[in-house]
């Protein structure tokens, strides 16, 4: 079973979405049947029963939120609480005991909607930081299944996520699982300092902890994406009628591109300043080049995302407007969003991908834009040390995204730097992706929870 905060139910026609993460969860789920469960999107009155669909062996169960619900549990505290804290960002993370109390309510409605469903032999794999005391709620209902979580997106040292005012509550509900999964090293070693140092919790051999007299497993899953058909859908997408007409719109410009949702976390003010250092430093690149920043909106009721949608709009105009010329616009400033397939051909246009996260749990922009590379002429990657996929990435530019005058000597050394050098770089960064690639994830996952290591991932 798989509990996820938002399920998207294939339609019968298109199949399952294409976002690379919900492909691999369905793969698994069709390889060894199974149930995905979690909220509709909707907000209606809740349920006593969630909604079923059938598709083939997979069964999607769906139920509402209250409007109260979902300022609280998903507004409230998921993402103005949680968010902000767990991307390290102390200054944006408020804290209300009102929408705790939702969170917690909500996660309780999910347990006694799931209970309906587990049959005794199943596993549970919860996902991301909406559902944190979910394996707590189950436990109190007697639920004895094996139960994992993987965290999305980071962990933060235990010096922030004290300032958490029921830290200790919200670190214990994880620990009612028998196995606890990070992206990266970093954030791995965070949550087992926290046990360590806040619960007295021993450390067994390797990631193994004692807490409260219960056995937990900690491990490190980076999630990846199919850097074969990555490349693939780039290699078509590079050919069709839509690329060669933004590739015509660029009159011979040099492309450096930037892809992103609307969040605080991805450093999108940080990354238009260093571009204008670059455009201030070295007037030799005025005129010849062009930032493409595509950042579809999100989370627009909360307003510091509205605050950041008004600040980011006024940085792209003021840059545009001081630079520009009639003939020339630096920045093209897109709030749209567009298909993988779309993506994966601008990835492959642009000289540089910029992808410049203050935090990010992985950043699969990242591995996109490398995996959609031509291998005979690629472009450079400049990529902030503070995402996830810097780890395996190691031959982008790596960058401190808040050092402006850094990132913009990074912009500059990708825009001057040799074949040769693009090449060795993109090799290097082409073979770590096979590492973490998604069809192997969810089965290397699973297989630590089964206590069954070597069970096949389904799509290899
Ligand atoms: N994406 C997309 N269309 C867009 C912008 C983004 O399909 O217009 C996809 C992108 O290809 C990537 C995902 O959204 O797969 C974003 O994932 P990432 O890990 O980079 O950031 P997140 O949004 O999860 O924080």
């Amino acid at each position: 079973m798989i509990v996820s905060n938002r399920v998207a139910v294939p339609s019968r026609k298109a199949g399952a979405s294409a976002g690379g993460l919900a492909v691999a969860l369905n793969d698994v789920l069709r390889a060894r049947g199974g149930l995905w469960f979690g909220w509709s999107g909707r907000i209606g009155a809740e349920q006593d029963d969630a909604v079923l669909v059938e598709r083939g062996n997979v069964t999607y169960a769906v139920c509402d939120l209250s409007h109260e619900d979902y300022e609280e549990y998903y507004n409230g505290f998921a993402n103005r609480t949680l968010w902000p804290l767990l991307h390290y960002r102390l200054d944006l993370t408020e804290f209300a005991r009102r929408d705790l109390a939702g969170y917690r309510r909500v996660n309780a409605y999910f347990a006694d909607l799931l209970l309906r469903h587990v049959r005794p032999d199943d596993v549970l794999w919860l996902h991301d930081y909406h559902l944190i005391p979910l394996a707590e709620a189950l436990r109190a209902r007697g639920l004895h299944n094996r139960i994992g979580y993987f965290q999305h997106i980071p962990w933060p040292s235990p010096d922030l996520f004290l300032a958490l005012p029921n830290h200790a509550e919200i670190a214990r509900a994880l620990c009612a699982c028998d196995l606890v999964g990070f992206q990266t090293e970093r954030d791995a070693h965070n949550f087992g300092r926290y046990l360590v140092e806040e619960f007295g919790a021993s450390a067994c051999e390797g990631r193994r902890m004692s807490v409260a007299g219960r056995e937990l497993r900690i491990g490190v899953y980076p999630v990846g994406i199919d850097r074969l058909g990555y490349a693939r859908t780039a290699a078509r997408a590079g050919r069709s009628a839509f690329i060669r007409e933004v590739r015509e719109s660029l009159s011979d410009r040099t492309m450096l591109i930037g892809v992103d949702r609307l969040d605080y976390s991805k450093g999108l003010t940080q990354r238009l300043d260093a571009f204008e250092r670059v455009l201030a430093v070295a007037p030799e690149w005025r005129g010849r080049l062009t930032f493409l920043q595509i950042t579809p909106k999100s989370r627009s009721d909360i307003p510091e995302y509205a605050a950041m949608q008004r600040a980011l709009g006024e940085t792209a105009g003021r840059i545009n407007g001081l630079y520009g010329e009639a003939n020339w616009t630096p920045i093209r400033y897109v709030n749209r969003s567009y298909t993988r397939g779309e993506l994966a051909g601008l990835y492959r246009l642009a000289k540089v991908g910029v992808v410049t996260p203050l935090r990010d749990g992985m950043n699969l922009v990242a591995k996109e834009y490398v995996a959609a590379q031509d291998p005979e002429d690629p472009g450079v990657l400049v990529l902030s040390r503070f995402a996830g996929a810097a780890a395996v990435l190691d031959g982008a530019l790596l960058v401190n995204p808040y050092d402006i005058d850094g990132t913009a000597s990074a912009i500059r050394q990708a825009l001057a730097m040799s074949g040769d050098e693009r090449r060795w770089r993109w090799n290097a960064m082409w073979s770590r992706l096979a590492e973490t690639d998604i069809g192997g994830w969810a089965g290397r996952f699973l297989g630590d929870l089964d206590g069954l290591n070597g069970v096949p991932a389904p799509s290899d």
